[in-house]
């Protein structure tokens, strides 16, 4: 395998990753993820009979991160959470495979500084994820054997070369840094707490923003595009510079230790402690919920059990909306033009389950800068303090661009094709072949995954211009950052607004 004949194989978008690249010449087993075949039930569904009636004081629609923190601040009321998935969690979601834990989303979070949320903090302290440690006055993680060691936390594959950092060193990082450090303890999480002072900066692009205070080399800007990309689904160009001071300044990474924790299952690890305090009758998936109509003070609700095919017909008082936003359109369209603006990035998540043969010196993070922008890297489970001893697995993630959406449908047609050039990059990156090592392949595919901070995004709760008080909107498509505190706070903000109908989240 020829390292430097990396850019070759790679391309530019997601329509030739199905078509060209490398055949590995080895039949994989592949087990393929897709919830948007589950929202097309929606559309046979009228043929489905209605066999089932119910009533709730509160409906939450969607069992994300968002949902579930809604869920947990209304754990001792009359509610029922419907998530469409077969999978609590949504793009934090994850599974086992025999022993194995693998993550299907998002992989990670890191320390919280005392001046975050107290509302999320004390629900995470409450879960026993976190506590406060007086001495260096932040909030840490309590299971300590997930922290990743300082050591193992990335390596970076530029263009067929390993490097130390995405961003470039020399003068024009220092003086990032420096611009940075000015922000350091101004900027907070959630981001509803920023201080207005700043809010101007929502204004504009990060990059045109940046160009007005530093040198910014299209070396550099490829360094902050694929940061931000892993993050936020796009680059500089396209993110405010609120967005992209915020991702460099919420932890003060540049004077204190930030601990990284990832658990092996990724942030399914949030999800599981919540629903593990939740009463489970009320919690349940493989549940579309299909349309939302006011009625007698009220709402009727249409949910579309995807197992039995059927229709439950629910009435309840209030509504939490944690689903998908452009899907209001279908489900309750007075409130689609509230975010129709919003544009979301598609994301592909592959998990390669090897056999424990191979000898690497694993790194947690492999950050991989090629050609191929939509290919971001990998998350090596070896690295992880809890290794999982008798396999091995790569979680690579692929962020594309929202008008390559068109193209995911032809992901699972051609599934063989997408995962022999996933196990190419791997084999080009580990300079040895890998396929007869590989036990299984899961693919996901999420093709709203991740809601892009453009200028003029943030802050923009659309709870404020709602048309019924008593339907409010949670998760992080509603003027926030796609973060995991930022899908917390959204649920328990959305549950506060809609118990004391004042409070503007
Ligand atoms: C690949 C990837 C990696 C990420 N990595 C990280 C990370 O490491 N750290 C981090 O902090 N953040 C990360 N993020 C962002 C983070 O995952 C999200 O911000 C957070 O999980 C979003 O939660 P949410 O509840 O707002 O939305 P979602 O997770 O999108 O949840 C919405 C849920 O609603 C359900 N739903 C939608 N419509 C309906 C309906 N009509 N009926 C029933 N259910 C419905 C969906 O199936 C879904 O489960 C990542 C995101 C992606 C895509």
């Amino acid at each position: 395998m020829n390292r430097r004949n990396f850019i070759q194989i790679s391309s530019v978008s997601l329509a030739a990753l199905l078509v060209e690249g490398c055949n590995i010449d080895h039949e994989l087993d592949i087990e393929y993820m897709n919830d948007m075949s589950i929202g097309h039930l929606a559309f046979e569904s009228h043929q489905f009979p209605m066999t089932k009636k119910l009533s709730s004081k509160y409906l939450i629609v969607g069992g994300g991160i968002a949902g579930m923190s809604a869920a947990y601040a209304l754990r001792n009321e009359d509610f029922l959470l419907f998530e469409l998935s077969d999978l609590l969690g949504g793009s934090s979601a994850g599974s086992n495979y025999g022993k194995i834990s693998l993550c299907h989303g998002a992989h990670y979070d890191l320390s919280y500084p005392a001046d975050y949320g107290q509302e999320v903090l004390n629900m995470l302290a409450e879960l026993g994820i976190v506590y406060h440690d007086a001495f260096s006055n932040s909030w840490k993680f309590s299971d300590k054997k997930y922290l990743i060691p300082k050591n193992k936390k990335s390596r970076i594959f530029d263009h067929g070369i390993f490097r130390n950092d995405v961003l470039p060193d020399g003068s024009e990082k220092l003086a990032f840094i420096e611009l940075m450090k000015k922000y350091s303890g101004s900027m907070p999480m959630p981001t509803r707490l920023i201080d207005a002072k700043f809010h101007g900066f929502n204004e504009v692009s990060f990059l045109n923003w940046l160009q007005r205070r530093i040198e910014v080399s299209v070396e550099f800007a490829t360094g902050l595009d694929y940061h931000l990309k892993d993050d936020y689904g796009a680059g500089a160009a396209e993110v405010s510079a609120l967005a992209g001071i915020h991702y460099f300044a919420c932890r003060p990474y540049y004077t204190k230790p930030v601990e990284l924790f990832s658990p092996p299952e990724g942030n399914y690890y949030f999800i599981k402690k919540i629903y593990a305090s939740l009463p489970k009758e009320r919690i349940h998936t493989s549940h579309l919920v299909k349309s939302i109509v006011e009625k007698n003070h009220g709402f009727e609700v249409e949910i579309i059990d995807a197992t039995k095919k059927e229709i439950t017909q629910l009435t309840c008082d209030k509504v939490i909306y944690a689903g998908h936003k452009h899907a209001l359109k279908y489900i309750y369209p007075p409130d689609y033009p509230i975010f129709e603006k919003t544009t979301y990035a598609p994301w592909v998540v592959v998990n390669v389950v090897f056999d424990k043969s191979m000898e690497n010196e694993a790194f947690w993070q492999n950050e991989i800068i090629s050609d191929d922008k939509a290919l971001l890297g990998f998350v090596d489970s070896e690295a992880q303090a809890t290794a999982q001893n008798e396999k091995r697995v790569f979680t690579v993630y692929f962020c594309f661009k929202p008008d390559e959406r068109k193209w995911m449908s032809k992901i699972e047609e051609r599934k063989q094709t997408f995962v022999d050039k996933t196990i190419c990059y791997l084999e080009q990156y580990f300079d040895q072949s890998l396929k007869n090592r590989i036990e299984k392949v899961f693919v996901k595919q999420m093709g709203h995954a991740m809601p892009i901070p453009a200028p003029g995004y943030l802050l923009k709760d659309g709870n404020s211009k709602r048309s019924n008080p008593n339907l409010v909107y949670a998760g992080v498509d509603n003027g926030r950052l796609p973060l995991l505190f930022e899908a917390l706070d959204s649920g328990i903000s959305a549950v506060s607004l809609l118990r004391d109908g004042s409070r503007e989240s």
